[in-house]
Order: C-alpha cells, then structure tokens, then sequence
C-alpha cells in the first residue's frame, strides 16, 4: 500500500559538495536537513563528495610512492573518499530511524566510459535505485566515479560529483538537481573576493556553463550540460540554512537584468607558445588532435599571422595538464613541428561572462578600459558570444577582478 504513494511522489537530486560533508558535525548537520526534507515532499537521491580535502590528501599520498599516479590505481584510490561519506550519512540517517541506503557507483549502475581521471557517464541503470526509493529509503549516491566496461572503477574528474547529481537527475526524471555548497548561489563574482558580488536568483544554463568553464568554482560545467540537455532544473544552494539560492534553467532572462552576469578568474593556467611552427596545412590538426587525444582540455587558443612561413601558437590550459602537455612537446620538437616551446606559468586568466555580451556593444571596450587604468597589462584576448577572457599576470589577479566587477556592479548601485 505505500509502494503506490511512493512511486507517484517526485524525485529529488540534492548533492552536496565537500565542505558540507567535511566533519562527523557537518554530516549530521546534513542528517538533520535530510530528515527535514523528507517531512515534506518527495523522494530523496543524495549524491556526496569526500570529506573536506579527502580527495586532495589521497592525491598528495599518491605523489609520495609514485612519480606520476595516473590510470586505473588511481582512480581506485580517489574513488575511496566518496565511499566514506555516503556510508557516514547511511549510518547517521539510521541511527535517527530514517530509512536509508548507500551505494556505490557499482551498485547503482553507473556506467562509464574506459577513460581514467576524466571518464564520461554513458549509462545509468536506474532499476537499483528506484526500487530502494519505492521501499522508501533515501538512496545516497557516491559521487564523482562510475564503472567501466571492463569493471574498473574510474573517476570523472575533479569535482565530478556535481556531473554524477546532473546524471542522475537526467536518468531518474527529477524535478531538480539541488547543488548544496558553502556558498548562497551563484553571485556576480566570488564572494569570498569581493564583498559586494551579487547574487543572482535566476540564471540561464548557458550562462552557468560560461561561468563555470571560466573559473567559477560554484559548479562544474559538464553538470550544467547535462541539466540543459535533460531539461533538468538546476538549484544551487547553501547546505546550512534553507533559503532560496539561484535556480539554473532555460527560458526568458528577465529584461532589466545586467548584461554581464558574471567576472570569473581561473588562475590555475598556463601559457604555452609555440614558435617557429611551420606555415602549412594540418599543424594546428595535429597539435590539437595530439592534445586532445592525451585528455588535454584547451581554455584559448591563438595563432597569429605568420611571416617567412613561419607561425606561432599560442594556447592556455588547465594548470593540472602541464606534465602530458610537456611530454607531447618533446615529441613535437623531435618532429620538427616547432623549434621553440614557452611555458608560463606566472599567468591567470579573467573574464566577464553573460547572454547579452554579443548584442550589448561596448563592454569588452569597459573591460580593457578599466585594467588599463589600473596599469594591468592584457596579454591575450579572446572572445565568444557570451564572454570576453583575457590573460593577464597571476599576481593582478585579484585586483583586476575587484575592478572589473566595480565597473560593471558599482557599490551602492542597486539591482
Ligand atoms: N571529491 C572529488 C574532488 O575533490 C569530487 C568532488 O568533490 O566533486 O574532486
Ligand atoms: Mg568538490
């Protein structure tokens, strides 16, 4: 008899991040949110980060034994850290006399693609989970890993647990994919660096990923695709008090609403020049087939005019893909593809992000405007419909960002 009434309520995703589920305190905290949750609506899927720095932890252990943990051990030991959560969370719920389950990505069929550290999600088998919340337990999920083909476990990249809530989300039908962190939602820049960021109630998917993918930490930007795809609305949203945080989905942005929605910065890149690259068809196939084939996620790239026959490439990548950036350039050199490589590491990169970029002239103009007159230097420059990104030295960083977000979100200006 309660089967029935079960299965008809909807589904809710809620991840939480980390920093929610960082000490015993804080996953009971959680617990007690939970079991508040549960009074009132729907049926729970709760997917979990590792502990705090967990994730961090086992990486720098792994640095100890090898000189280069990659591949399937890896992904093994990383996964670990997920495990300890949602077993933590099982047993605090229980302890309170609330139904509840975990599982692992094995045991919930998580399906995903052979690729270790950055796997793909390519099946979910939901029959597992429906049928714990149709026996009415809260299911909780072990974010950020998945299954292969071939059995192992693998990994879906830092801070993966965000796509696994976007997943499930997608493959369960839930109303929403609550993103529960440390901070109220998603604001007009870090929070933590400029007091005055905006937060915002509404945003658009392709907004969220733009942020995302250009260093706003809030959530990962495969988990907004995904949600977009799936047409799955996404919640982001503090773990620790129940207010309303910023909801992602598609339609209509409001019309008044700014037309930058965001300054983010990633300062975890790099700057990689190739000079003396010859000047014929199916280099730059070949360097970026290379970099793609090795996982290598490019954030920009340039190639400027030749002359002699002779062009430079210039590319900025995620910090973390320098050591296998490295390597191919050895073997780029050895081929003749290039004579010179520069890397830099000194750089960050800037930007400022929203729907309105391409249609509202002059903004990229107020952005150069503005770190100019604060003597900062831009050393690259790229643009899309939706951002403009520039490269600048790592330490203005914070400085430019404060100025660029005061020039279009002026203190004392009211939304
Ligand atoms: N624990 C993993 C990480 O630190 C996954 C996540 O937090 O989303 O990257
Ligand atoms: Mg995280």
């Amino acid at each position: 008899m309660k089967e029935s009434v079960e299965s008809d309520r909807p589904i809710l995703v809620q991840k939480y991040g980390g920093s929610s589920v960082g000490s015993a305190e804080r996953i009971l905290l959680i617990a007690d949110r939970i079991e508040q949750n549960l009074c009132e609506t729907t049926r729970l899927v709760v997917v979990l980060s590792a502990m705090g720095k967990t994730t961090d932890e086992l990486v720098s252990l792994a640095n100890e034994v090898s000189d280069r943990p990659t591949g399937r051990e890896m992904d093994l030991l990383l996964a670990t850290g997920e495990q300890v959560t949602v077993s933590l969370l099982g047993l605090a719920l229980q302890n309170r006399g609330i139904l509840a389950i975990s599982l692992t990505a094995l045991q919930c069929g998580i399906r995903t693609d052979g690729v270790f550290n950055e796997a793909r999600i390519k099946s979910i088998d939901t029959a597992r989970i429906k049928s714990e919340l149709d026996s009415g337990r809260v299911v909780i999920v072990t974010g950020f890993q998945g299954i292969s083909e071939a059995n192992d476990v693998t990994t879906l990249g830092r801070g993966g647990s965000d796509i696994t809530g976007a997943a499930l989300a997608a493959a369960l039908g839930a109303e929403s994919c609550e993103i529960c962190t440390d901070v109220d939602g998603v604001f007009s820049a870090d929070p933590s660096r400029v007091s005055n960021a905006r937060q915002w109630p509404k945003i658009s998917y392709e907004e969220a990923i733009e942020m995302a993918s250009s260093g706003a930490k809030v959530l990962h930007p495969r988990a907004a695709e995904i949600c977009m795809e799936y047409e799955v609305p996404i919640h982001v949203r503090s773990s620790f008090h129940q207010e309303q945080g910023t909801w992602i989905g598609g339609g209509a942005i409001p019309m008044e609403r700014a037309e930058v929605v965001g300054v983010t910065s990633d300062a975890k890149v790099a700057k990689i020049t190739l000079l003396n690259v010859p000047d014929q068809p199916g280099v730059a196939a070949r360097v970026f087939d290379d970099l793609a084939r090795a996982g290598v996620n490019i954030r920009l790239i340039i190639q400027s005019a030749s002359s002699e026959n002779r062009a430079r490439i210039t590319f900025i990548l995620d910090l973390e893909f320098l050591t296998p950036v490295q390597d191919l350039v050895g073997h780029w050199e050895t081929e003749g593809l290039m004579s010179e490589c520069v890397i830099e590491n000194d750089v960050a990169k800037i930007s400022i992000v929203g729907s309105r970029l391409a249609s509202t002239p002059g903004l990229a103009a107020r952005m150069f405007t503005v770190l100019a007159g604060a003597g900062i230097n831009i050393d690259c420059i790229s643009s899309s419909e939706m951002k403009v990104a520039c490269v600048i030295s790592s330490d203005r960083l914070d400085e430019a960002v404060r100025t660029v977000h005061e020039e279009f979100f002026p203190v004392g200006e009211r939304v």
